[in-house]
């Protein structure tokens, strides 16, 4: 918890709380964003250093690891360790490489600010081991020695880097856990294609992401219900002759209901593009119960006269959208079931830490026009819709 004493009586208790943070200065270079490609890597980080635990084991067992010549090192690295750290990689996650060479110099390629500290870290224990070796052997006839004699020599230096770049991480990750706490704001106005009916739908919900240490992070989650209000607007305007469209009182159909229905935000994350200028990206799964209407045939004497149950508002919006299970990154606990499906928003517009994004959807898009064509004047087209605007504002 960050806390904030009263600054009033003495200055201490404040000096003592802020020495307690975890040491990322204020212009720390993994902000909101980073996020995702920070977890991803904490798993890649923990898949490697127990790969690394495990061979080590095995070499016990076996009585003594193999030389470590570049040859044999190259090839454990790529047979062994890579695979398990491509295998705990999220696909949506940017990555970086880094090597420290036997000259003690250090190069990396790192797409972000964030990635480029990790390698750092990562990177000083290889820099700090083999400049403490360059020292311990200075004469020219000791140069060429290595500086590890078995690849278990060398698995305990990854080890020591992993580690040091796995502090670095987490408390990181803490950070982003106080600094990125968001709310949703949802609107959304859903008109019938081919009835005459107009839904309003609206909720606003606080979201919050946790870095448990030990699990598998979930992302951005909260919910608070969502209010609809779905109501019938009349009979359809007609067009044609004045005297004509008088005369004719058009049957009609309209939706009808209001309440409260689940909203949920799951595993949601935010994460870099993975090309320049890595800017900022959001993928917001919405899990929505669904509204409960009444479907009426309505018009002068003579229409038919029939009622129906139906879900408008939500059968309207999951219309044409992505829906996905709202899986937590891509190791996944259990196998998604049918319940997680949720509609996926991304395409985000961000301002600054803030993103938007307005869904506008043409009542063709709707489909079904030609079953209701015995309900003359219905809007068809290119009339928009839907009109749902999402607001993803941090907290200050
Ligand atoms: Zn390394």
């Amino acid at each position: 918890m960050r806390v904030f004493a009263s600054i009033g009586s003495s200055t201490a208790p404040l000096l003592l709380c802020l020495s307690a943070l975890p040491a990322i200065a204020e212009d720390a270079p993994c902000t909101c964003p980073d996020m995702l490609d920070l977890a991803s890597r904490n798993n890649q980080v923990k898949a490697a250093m127990q790969t690394y635990q495990e061979q080590l084991a095995a070499w016990t067992a076996a009585g003594g690891a193999s030389g470590a010549d570049e040859e044999g090192r190259t090839a454990f690295q790529l047979d062994i360790v890579e695979p398990s750290m491509v295998a705990a990689k999220d696909s949506r996650a940017n990555t970086a490489s880094a090597e420290t060479k036997g000259d003690c110099r250090t190069t990396i390629n790192a797409p972000t600010a964030c990635l480029r500290v990790l390698m750092e870290q990562h990177e000083q224990v290889h820099r700090d081991a083999c400049v403490v070796h360059t020292n311990e052997h200075v004469s020219v006839s000791d140069a060429i020695i290595p500086r590890w004699q078995t690849l278990a020599d060398y698995a305990r230096e990854e080890i020591e880097a992993y580690k040091s770049e796995r502090t670095y991480i987490e408390a990181a990750l803490s950070n982003l856990e106080h600094d990125c706490r968001y709310t949703l704001e949802f609107d959304s106005v859903i008109a019938g294609a081919t009835e005459s009916t107009r839904s309003d739908a609206k909720t606003k919900v606080d979201l919050e992401i946790h870095f448990p240490r030990g699990y598998t992070p979930t992302g951005f989650n909260g919910s608070h219900p969502l209010n609809y209000n779905t109501r019938d607007v009349g009979p359809p305007k007609l067009v044609g002759d004045p005297m004509l469209v008088k005369l004719a009182k058009p049957c009609y159909a309209a939706s009808q209901g209001n309440g409260n229905v689940s909203f949920e935000v799951k595993n949601a994350w935010l994460m870099r593009e993975r090309t320049p200028p890595y800017g900022p990206l959001l993928e917001l799964p919405i899990l929505v119960g669904d509204t409960q209407e009444t479907r009426y045939l309505k018009g002068p004497r003579g229409c038919p006269r029939e009622s129906e149950p139906r879900s408008f508002w939500t059968e309207q919006f999951k219309l044409g959208k992505r829906i996905e299970p709202a899986g937590s990154m891509d190791i996944r606990a259990s196998a998604p079931s049918a319940s997680d499906l949720a509609v996926i928003v991304d395409g985000w517009n961000f301002t600054g830490e803030d993103a938007a994004k307005t869904i506008e959807t043409a009542c063709l898009g709707f489909g079904g026009a030609e079953t209701f064509s015995g309900f003359p004047g219905m809007p068809v087209g290119n009339a928009i819709c839907e009109k749902t605007v999402l607001k993803f504002k941090k907290k200050r």
